[in-house]
């Protein structure tokens, strides 16, 4: 089998299959444009010896003849061009979008692992250059193939011994090109990387900039950033170099050519094999040739860049993908909520396990409060509910079904998130609330004044169409947590799971959330990762997680009187919520 780097661009012929009208069309066009050449070439053999005779009435209608075939010519240009656009920009796309379409299934472990700058740079200006490529293969490469190809075949025609002389030359041609190739496939290479790891290392920038700043480090970062330009300068002056040498390589070995047809057409007219009319079309030939040599060894170092550009692209496909639904998964429909961990087992790596025969069991409509030490396992518990990972023993069951048995999407249509950290698309509210689910303004409304936010975002001058910023810069932290509750409670989803955020708000902010909170979470099963001493103490029962292992349970009275792990916990973690209470 070939691996995606091996196949290059030939994997995306299958991709042209759906645009062969257009490439029919277009190819017509190309086969009348490249077989103009051939005629211009016999007009040039006739042209000569006209005009050195004198001959002004057949030099005018051989004239008239070659300006009516540029004509034709030009205008099938334009329609292989203009018809061969297309398919080229579509293929790219298409390749855009199956990889975007893997991006948002690769395991979110390996995801994590990704740089964003990076993964940008190859979304961008990888997809356009072999986008780029594609094109000039189609509509440039190929044509000027084909001239290369009519033209050789005319000149064989006209003196088949002066062309196989000439043809001598060609291999050194070809492995030259190729030589250059490689190398400049690997320059290109080294240089893309160059430019994703600048992009990358610019996301961190602009990310860490007010860290940068409180830290007085931006001669630091100033210093990386021009450490990494001058790499991408240097890989850049490479290809740069590589090609600069190139084009005098192959003039010079076109010139050689030039003269050497020039001494052998003089001895094979000498010797009587060739008439000055043959040795016009001839030298005309040659001269035709020209423009496609150029073409082709140009779009051979695009082309090899473009490879390059492919082969980053596809790595994305290499990336571990998600587990796929089980072939014989049944449709859940609406869920109770009755929660149970069954002896559940599980480690990123299987040799450390995080989570360590964990039994639990939420009844629906309970709320469950999850606290522990940081690293205990808290996260990856809610990561597992929601088929991010898969527990490697034991069950997670929901209304007595194992969770592994259902499709990730219908589970995650009943299991909603509302996470520490807020992120929200830049777009208006009413669509940070709908995430793509298609519900009425009238829901959208509904599950807005369940998160207490209603009244917020309608007071915006612009309600629910006001636009939220990148990262919802624009509306308060507390808002921002209001918005995220009514996202998730918009699909009515059976199972509440809640990261309660760490960083303090202010007491009417956090008031208004817990409100929010409150609201949505009455008529759900809810599981908490808490960190407020309100939410445990509302909580019906809670655990003590502690190296992926419950340590102990109950209430928040009783765990209180109990003593011990809880308490110290509660002393510490909740310390702020007590001195407010
Ligand atoms: P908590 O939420 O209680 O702080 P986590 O569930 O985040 O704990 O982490 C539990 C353990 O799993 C930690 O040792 C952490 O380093 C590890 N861990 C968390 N996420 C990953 C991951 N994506 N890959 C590998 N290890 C991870």
């Amino acid at each position: 089998m070939l691996t995606p780097s091996q196949a290059g661009f030939r994997r995306l012929l299958p991709l042209l299959r759906p645009h062969l009208r257009e490439l029919l069309w277009g190819g017509c066009c190309m086969v009348i444009y490249v077989g103009s050449f051939p005629l211009l070439v016999q007009l040039a053999g006739d042209l000569f010896p006209a005009l050195g005779s004198g001959d002004l009435a057949r030099v005018l209608q051989l004239i008239g003849l070659a300006l009516l075939i540029f004509a034709v010519q030009k205008i099938a240009q334009f329609g292989q061009d203009s018809l061969l656009a297309g398919p080229a920009l579509l293929v790219s796309q298409d390749l855009r979008r199956d990889l975007f379409r893997r991006l948002q299934t690769v395991e979110l472990g390996a995801l994590e692992k990704l740089s964003a700058g990076d993964l940008t740079y190859r979304f961008t200006e990888d997809a356009d250059r072999v986008s780029e490529v594609l094109y000039k293969t189609i509509h440039d490469t190929v044509p000027s193939v084909l001239q290369l190809v009519a033209v050789l075949g005319m000149m064989l025609w006209l003196d088949w011994k002066l062309t196989l002389a000439i043809l001598l030359l060609a291999p050194v041609i070809v492995w030259l090109i190729s030589l250059f190739g490689a190398r400049v496939m690997a320059a290109t290479e080294r240089s893309q990387k160059k430019v994703s790891e600048l992009a990358g290392l610019l996301g961190e920038a602009i990310e860490g900039l007010p860290l940068v700043r409180a830290f007085a480090a931006e001669p630091w970062l100033q210093d990386r950033f021009e450490t990494e330009i001058d790499q991408h300068r240097q890989a850049r002056h490479r290809t740069y170099s590589l090609v600069a040498l190139q084009h005098p390589v192959v003039g010079i070995i076109e010139v050689v050519g030039l003269f050497a047809v020039l001494a052998l057409g003089a001895w094979r007219i000498q010797s009587g094999d060739l008439s000055i009319a043959g040795l016009s079309s001839y030298l005309t030939g040659l001269i035709v040739l020209i423009d496609p040599i150029a073409h082709v060894t140009n779009n051979f170092n695009e082309f090899q860049q473009g490879q390059a550009s492919l082969r980053r692209l596809r790595e994305i496909e290499r990336e571990p993908q998600e587990a796929a639904d089980p072939a014989d998964a049944q449709a859940i429909g609406a869920l109770q909520g009755d929660l149970v961990f069954d002896q559940v087992s599980f480690g990123y790596d299987p040799a450390q396990p995080v989570l360590r025969q964990l039994n639990l069991r939420v009844d629906a409509g309970q709320v469950l409060a999850i606290v522990g030490p940081s690293g205990a396992g808290k996260s990856t518990l809610l990561s597992l509910l929601l088929r991010f990972n898969t527990a490697q023993q034991g069950e997670i069951r929901l209304d007595g079904t194992d969770i592994s048995l259902m499709r990730a999407r219908e589970l995650r249509q009943q299991v909603a998130l509302v996470p520490q950290r807020t992120t929200v698309f830049s777009g208006t509210i009413a669509e940070a609330i709908r995430f793509g689910r298609r519900a009425t303004d009238d829901e959208v409304r509904d599950a807005a004044r369940l998160a207490n936010a209603d009244d917020f975002i309608r007071a915006l001058p612009d309600g629910y169409d006001t636009q939220l910023e990148e990262r919802g810069t624009n509306v308060s932290g507390g808002q921002l947590q209001r918005i995220a509750i009514a996202r998730a409670v918009l699909g009515n989803p059976a199972l509440l799971l809640l990261d309660e955020a760490t960083s303090a708000l202010d007491a009417e902010a956090e008031a208004a959330v817990q409100l929010g909170l409150k609201q949505a979470m009455k008529g759900r099963t809810v599981l908490v990762i808490a960190h407020r001493l309100a939410t445990v103490q509302e909580a019906d029962r809670i655990v003590v997680l502690e190296k992926g292992a419950v340590v102990d349970r109950g209430t928040h009275d009783e765990l209180m009187q109990r003593g011990g792990r809880y308490r110290e916990l509660c002393e510490r973690q909740f310390i702020r919520d007590r001195q407010k209470s």
